[in-house]
């Protein structure tokens, strides 16, 4: 089986750990460099993006990341994790850094105070049918993406919500809490494609 991690610093840990079980990957909760270099595909999870980011560097774990994206490792990442895919964020905390590797920006907590939490069904046209059903929580939003990110959704307001570049992906939404494996199987395809 495939050997896919989630990065378990802070977020919706155990959520992902069990999709990818259900996928029949074996899911490693990742928490150290050596615990990264045993996978070969990673999840970063919804959570604090600007928590993550620190802890990353207090668990010595942002080059060890960065270097694996470089190498082409596949990773997900959902909300949170959208913003430290992201080379560029916007509205981020004091020194708030991200791994970086899809050529966007985005904007944190985009939706503002008025609609903290939102679902609605997204259609996401390298997914097929059905929709996708979408749980917004405080969610970031992509407000560039340079020529090689592909839009996989918008919402209907415009709003880029589900990019991929190469082997990353990043969702503003939360597909782990909607029983959503989609974008999990859709990684761990990378895995068999490479
Ligand atoms: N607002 C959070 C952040 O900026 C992301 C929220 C989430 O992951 N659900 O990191």
């Amino acid at each position: 089986a495939p050997r896919a991690g989630v990065l378990a610093l802070q977020g919706d840990v155990r959520e992902h750990l069990r999709v990818l079980e259900q996928l029949g990957a074996d899911a490693v909760p990742v928490r150290t460099p050596t615990a990264l270099a045993s996978v070969d595909a990673l999840v970063i999870p919804g959570g604090e993006s600007s928590v993550i980011d620190k802890l990353s560097r207090t668990f010595g774990l942002r080059e060890p990341v960065r270097a694996r994206i470089a190498a082409g490792m596949p990773v997900y990442g959902t909300c949170a994790g959208l913003i430290l895919l992201a080379d560029r964020i916007t509205d981020g905390a004091p020194g708030q850094q991200t791994f970086g590797g899809i050529d966007v920006t985005v904007q944190r907590n985009a939706f503002g105070a008025q609609v903290e939490s939102f679902e609605t069904d997204l259609s996401v046209a390298t997914l097929g049918d059905p929709p996708v059903h979408a749980a917004f929580i405080r969610a970031p939003r992509v407000t560039e993406a340079g020529p090689g990110v592909e839009v996989l959704a918008s919402l209907e307001d415009g709003s880029v919500v589900a990019v991929r570049q190469g082997r990353l992906v990043g969702t503003a939404f939360h597909p782990e809490m909607t029983g959503e494996h989609r974008f999990h199987a859709l990684l761990l395809s990378m895995l068999r494609d490479r």
